[in-house]
């Protein structure tokens, strides 16, 4: 990967090369804040960056971490991360597979199924350590000297023809001619900006994952079928994997303590076979456990006003049925750094552009990953969910 100078001015180049790729720049936008600096976040950071705009990143954990769960990381998703020139990192640190073996849930064998490669030198599928793949993102925005404000949000946000005076939660204040929320599930930025829109709504599931060490013989991902709680192994490297098990949601009035979260989740596993049973028996309280209700909504457009524009979780969340909630902040990441800079001064006509290619491509994720859940909760038939997942990850397999 080159190294790629970051300019503070869209207007001293038009074009810019990175890792041999030609890119126009952008001109309409020269200073923009990213609130966020998750996956969606880091990835618009570094798409603008790279087209010349002077970007500023601020996020609101003062440590700027990310819990210490596995992620898988499909197809599309590599070829998103390909484009922001992270793929040779996340192969390296990550663990690349081309083949999935499903399993009933007790262990039995059904069959392998060949992950396709959707493009030239690709790789099919894979998974890493969510603080590992943060940590190369995190690299390169360094790398592009984009300045990251931490312990930080946004208090106030007063829109002004073509730019936006924002003032933070440390009373300092500066003017962008583009704000970009990608907090997340729960954004501040949303609520502060974007009146139409609600807050994502639970599902009705729940989500249980554990991270640890890899069962010695597993070698490619696995799914484990046939249970009301379907679950799945992802290799993150060469000695980690991640579990995970989708559950029916069941309300408390208390968070599990770690133990409550070990012994929960051991007694879930208790039908299992395979590597599922083999983590069961292996797994220890010191293992990352983790239990989190899912919630998931498609905001209704617009996604902009003015000058302040959504992406990632905070406009699009999905739930992890097709693990495809990173890909897809990634990719509008990207997005909206193509739209912006094929729209030249027209920067409405970029945030519009940007708006209509990823609504449709996000509604069918979002679309598809409920209706599996709603599936698993009512018991339905698994040739059912097959069709909804292999469709829906047959068009995810199309261009973005
Ligand atoms: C259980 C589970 C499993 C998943 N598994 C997968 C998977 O295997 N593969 C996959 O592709 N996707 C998966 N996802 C989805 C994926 O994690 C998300 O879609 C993705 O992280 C969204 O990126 P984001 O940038 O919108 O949000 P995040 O990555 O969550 O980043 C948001 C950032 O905003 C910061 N922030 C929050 N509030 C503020 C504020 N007010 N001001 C400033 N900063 C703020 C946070 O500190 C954080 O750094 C999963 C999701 C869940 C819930």
């Amino acid at each position: 990967m080159g190294a790629y100078p970051c300019f503070g001015f869209a207007s001293f180049a038009l074009r810019s090369s990175h890792g041999g790729m030609e890119r126009e720049n952008i001109t309409g936008v020269t200073k923009t804040l990213i609130v966020g600096g998750g996956i969606g976040g880091m990835a618009a950071a570094i798409a603008l960056a790279e087209r010349g705009v002077s970007v500023e990143l601020i996020d609101l954990d003062p440590q700027w971490r990310v819990y210490g769960a596995g992620i898988t990381i499909t197809g599309p998703t590599l070829r998103a991360y390909r484009r922001l020139g992270l793929l040779d990192q996340i192969k390296a640190q990550g663990a690349i597979t081309n083949k999935t073996r499903l399993f009933r849930f007790d262990g039995a064998h059904i069959k392998d199924l060949d992950e396709p490669v959707i493009e030239e030198g690709l790789p099919a599928t894979g998974g890493i350590m969510r603080p590992v793949l943060h940590k190369i993102m995190q690299g390169r925005v360094r790398e592009l000297a984009i300045p990251v404000r931490l312990g930080l949000t946004v208090s106030n946000l007063t829109e002004s023809g073509d730019s936006v005076d924002v003032t933070f939660s440390d009373g300092s204040a500066g003017r962008y001619d583009l704000v970009v929320g990608a907090d997340s599930v729960f954004s501040h930025m949303r609520t502060l900006a974007f009146p139409h829109m609600a807050p994502a709504l639970p599902t009705g599931q729940g989500c249980w994952r554990i991270s640890m060490r890899k069962p010695p013989t597993l070698d490619m991902g696995e799914f484990y079928l046939g249970h009301e709680n379907p679950c799945g192994i992802t290799p993150c490297s060469p000695d980690s994997i991640y579990m995970w098990m989708l559950t029916a949601h069941e309300e408390r009035e208390t968070f599990r303590t770690e133990q409550e979260l070990f012994d929960d989740l051991k007694a879930l596993l208790a039908d299992f076979g395979g590597h599922a049973g083999w983590i069961r028996d292996t797994m220890t309280p010191a293992d990352w456990i983790n239990y989190r209700p899912l919630a998931a909504a498609l905001q209704p457009r617009p996604w902009y006003t003015g000058r302040v524009v959504l992406l990632g979780d905070a406009v699009h969340a999905t739930t992890p049925h097709l693990a495809s909630g990173a890909g897809m902040a990634v990719e509008s990441g990207i997005v909206l750094a193509e739209e912006l800079a094929r729209a030249g001064a027209d920067v409405a006509a970029g945030l519009h552009a940007y708006q209509e290619r990823r609504y449709p491509r996000c509604q069918d994720v979002i679309d598809s990953s409920i209706a599996v859940g709603r599936l698993q909760l009512a018991h339905g038939s698994p040739a059912e969910h097959a069709h909804i997942l292999e469709g829906a990850l047959d068009r995810l397999n199309q261009p973005f």
